[in-house]
């Protein structure tokens, strides 16, 4: 389950670990996301979501990449998740590339300065991976 069901789920930011400000600023994506949501297929639907936000702020350290190659890069990510089928890696393996991708000094609020995407999201597609090959 992403961090993002768990949320529409009812998880506080305690639940979850996270401070206020990064469950604050997920939530507002979520309900933004809710609102066009046809309601299937959650996470599917809302990666795809996400992938289209090429315009989203990544935090208060500023993206390398160009917002053009993120939107770019996302459209690529969420164009290779459709043609695979929906397919995505083993929840074991997700959650590996999530533990490397948090203590990574890479990491801010949720997001890759190298590459620009949520890794949370990510670290579910087959076809993806770290832009400094540690996954
Ligand atoms: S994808 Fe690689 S560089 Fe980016 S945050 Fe994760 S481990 Fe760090």
């Amino acid at each position: 389950m992403t961090v993002a069901e768990k949320i529409h789920n009812g998880a506080s930011a305690d639940d979850l670990g996270m401070s206020e400000v990064e469950w604050d600023s997920r939530k507002k994506n979520l309900d933004a996301f809710l609102q066009s949501w046809n309601g299937v297929r959650f996470e599917e639907a809302y990666l795809l979501w996400v992938a289209s936000l090429p315009e989203e702020e990544a935090g208060t350290r500023s993206l390398p990449p160009s917002l053009k190659t993120q939107a770019k890069t996302a459209t690529k990510a969420a164009a290779d998740f459709i043609s695979s089928g929906f397919k995505k890696v083993a929840r074991v393996e997700h959650d590996r590339r999530v533990e490397v991708c948090d203590s990574c000094s890479d990491l801010a609020k949720g997001r890759c300065i190298r590459c620009g995407c949520f890794m949370t999201l990510k670290a579910w597609l087959p076809s993806q991976n770290c832009p400094t090959g540690k996954w």
